[in-house]
């Protein structure tokens, strides 16, 4: 057996500390930042460092978001075991594996096929068996895939679209990194109100950006 994959307790109990200072304070949210083995989801060579509070190279350019912001992000979405969810973004998938321990369904959608089918992969050999990976363009969600309770964007948008704001339910939930894509960009989050959208600006974070149209390099 590979010893590097077992994380160390001690670093499992500063990582929940860490979230805890820094905020989070939702128990399911903590708990399932416990159980989803975010070792599974960096790069091999990076096991070792799973459990610190930072974002980490990936395949194709990318990375996978600071825990603390994903632990942040899921809280402000205040999940609901019904809930249809929307996430632009993949990535390495652990954003999507959080959510989906706290949902009915996830719909993930990523530009890279190197990088959608790689999370596809590994969510199934998890056992993550309610989250659909899509090859796709998150600025151009298909018709077919119909609305949300929750959005959730993990790439940063200069401004985000209307067509995007309209596939929220009534009542609905969006977050979304929004500022330029070099630079600090500020997460915002939307409410769907019976009159339109409520609009908050919660933290700085940084986001690699969210670009149009599938990637032409694998
Ligand atoms: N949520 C991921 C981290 C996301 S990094 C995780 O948990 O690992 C941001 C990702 O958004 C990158 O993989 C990038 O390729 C993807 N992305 C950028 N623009 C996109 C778009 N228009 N549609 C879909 N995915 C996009």
């Amino acid at each position: 057996m590979n010893m590097a994959l077992k994380p160390d307790p001690t670093e499992k109990m500063m990582f929940q500390l860490t979230l805890r200072r820094r905020g989070v304070s939702d128990q399911a949210v903590l708990r399932t930042m416990e159980e989803v083995p975010r070792e599974m989801f960096v790069d091999p060579r990076d096991r070792n460092e799973a459990y610190r509070d930072s974002a980490l190279a990936i395949a194709c350019g990318q990375t996978i978001s600071q825990p603390f912001v994903v632990a942040y992000m899921t809280e402000q979405l205040q999940l609901q075991k019904d809930h249809r969810v929307l996430e632009i973004g993949t990535g390495s998938g652990y954003q999507a594996a959080v959510l989906s321990r706290l949902c009915k369904q996830v719909l993930t959608i990523e530009r890279y096929r190197t990088l959608a089918d790689g999370a596809r992969k590994r969510l199934e050999k998890l056992g993550y068996y309610n989250i659909e990976v899509l090859l796709g363009d998150g600025f151009d969600i298909p018709a077919g895939a119909g609305d949300f309770d929750r959005i959730i964007v993990t790439a940063a948008m200069e401004q985000i679209p209307e067509k995007l704001l309209e596939r929220l339910d009534p009542g609905g939930i969006l977050i979304a990194p929004v500022g330029p894509h070099q630079g600090t960009q500020t997460l915002v989050r939307v409410v769907r109100t019976e009159n339109g959208f409520d609009r908050k600006e919660l933290v700085d974070v940084r986001f690699v950006p969210a670009l149009p149209g599938i990637a032409r390099e694998l």
